[in-house]
């Protein structure tokens, strides 16, 4: 078995196989992708539920006044900055389609949605991907920091950015496993891969890890 099928398996059989099922339409993913930048899950699934408690629909917060939003999403940090990337993504999708509505995206083929959402303002290639695995289970890994981290230390790419991970993760990766590897990477990471110190004397994964290997050498 060549490392990267031996780096999934090992971390199924730890941690189990991940099935996938639609998070949230595919709206509401973008709009909770945005709200996760540079903030930890609890505070963005808060304030995604502020904004999904207080309008009735996507229309309603798009002709909402900005200060409104903002203070609804202010605990999530970077509120004002958020806040302009969803009404400007929302303006954008109902300028073009006439309503916000993603869900004709499932029709596409991967690279013509990615290609949509990241035309779209203030979407990058991490919230596409997120908007495309997990309202759609297209076969697109996000990387977010954690798996670039780990991606990097076990070597199954060489890269300085995350959006460069994410564009080689895309042949690397079988699409079959890149769901579970999505999630079973970010709690290896979470756990055991931290950033500072790892831990790498309880780790699973030391045979298959260049960054342990070169440890072991110094
Ligand atoms: S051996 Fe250490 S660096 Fe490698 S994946 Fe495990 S915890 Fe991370």
């Amino acid at each position: 078995m060549d490392k990267v099928n031996s780096i999934i398996t090992k971390l199924n059989d730890y941690y189990g196989v991940k099935e996938w099922s639609r998070w949230r339409e595919p709206v509401g993913e973008l709009v909770r992708t945005i709200l996760s930048q540079n903030t930890t899950d609890k505070n963005s699934l808060r304030t995604y539920a502020n904004l999904v408690d207080h309008y009735n629909n996507w229309d309603e917060l798009l002709d909402a006044d900005e200060a409104e939003v903002v203070e609804l999403i202010r605990s999530g940090g970077l509120a004002n900055v958020k806040a302009k990337k969803i009404k400007k993504s929302l303006m954008e999708i109902k300028k073009r389609e006439g309503k916000i509505d993603l869900e004709f995206l499932s029709e596409m083929e991967l690279k013509e949605a990615e290609e949509y959402l990241l035309s779209l303002n203030g979407v990058g290639p991490k919230t596409a991907a997120c908007v495309l695995i997990f309202s759609f289970n297209f076969p697109i890994m996000p990387v977010d920091t954690h798996i670039n981290r780990l991606s990097n230390r076990l070597g199954i790419v060489s890269t300085k950015s995350r959006e460069k991970t994410q564009e080689e993760m895309k042949d690397i990766i079988p699409s079959k496993d890149k769901y579970s590897l999505h999630i079973n990477l970010i709690e290896h990471g979470r756990k055991i891969c931290k950033a500072i110190k790892p831990l790498c004397s309880k780790c699973f994964l030391q045979n298959l890890c260049n960054y342990y290997q070169n440890l072991k050498v110094k």
